[in-house]
């Protein structure tokens, strides 16, 4: 099967099954190509789109994000010419994201150190192979919020952020993933940012998950 063959259908069950899990969406732009770079560019066609393949279909805005099936199914249904669309979702709405940037990709020690400390367990997305996504569940208010660790960062992002979803394909040649989930509870999102930000240099983390699994053990 070619990609585009494999696409048709698949945004359309993303945003049902994210539904199912009380998760709106709306479509967005996808990458399109530009004559020599590959696909960086935007299926909005402007030469000099500011956020490629990240922003809303036609004259959807943020408040449009659905879970109503009909509406989803109207979008990205068989016929339309969305049917390939990325799939987003709007941060701070029905969910938190909470990104972490550049720290090494040491899974399994992260997911215990967020078990650890009571926000284990949701759903995690990839983004690339710098950037990956922690969903929890919001709160009303606070602000954005950005903080330097000894490596990488941590950053909440603003309400209203749009955030792409699996299946959505990324300038260049990548695509959202789950790394885990969509279905399980979404942990506190404030829990989340606040481990996250506490995360100890990676060589620590390490140390720290390995007396931490002797203890569980003992
Ligand atoms: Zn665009």
């Amino acid at each position: 099967m070619d990609d585009s063959a494999r696409m048709i259908g698949a945004p359309l069950d993303a945003a049902l099954d994210l539904a199912a899990c009380g998760i709106p969406t709306l479509p967005a732009h996808i990458p399109a190509p530009i004559l020599g770079q590959g696909l960086a560019g935007c299926s909005c066609g402007r030469v000099a789109c500011a956020t490629p393949a990240s922003h809303p279909m036609g004259k959807l805005g943020r408040r449009d994000a659905s879970t109503d099936a009909q509406m989803l199914c109207y979008w990205w249904g068989a016929g339309g010419a969305w049917r390939t669309a990325n799939v987003a979702t709007v941060a701070g709405h029905a969910v938190e994201v909470i990104e972490l940037l550049d720290y090494p990709p040491h899974w399994s020690e992260i997911a215990d150190w967020l078990a650890a400390h009571r926000a284990g367990n949701g759903p995690v997305l990839g983004v690339d192979q710098d950037t990956v996504r922690f969903l929890g569940s919001p709160r009303r208010s606070g602000r954005t919020r950005s903080t330097r660790l000894a490596v990488g960062w941590v950053r909440r992002l603003a309400r209203g952020e749009l955030v792409l979803m699996p299946p959505s394909r990324l300038p260049g040649d990548g695509e959202v993933t789950w790394l885990t989930g969509p279905h399980m509870p979404l942990p506190d999102g404030k829990q989340i940012l606040e481990a996250l930000t506490q995360l100890p240099p990676p060589e620590e983390l390490i140390l720290w998950a390995k007396q931490h699994d002797h203890a569980a053990a003992g």
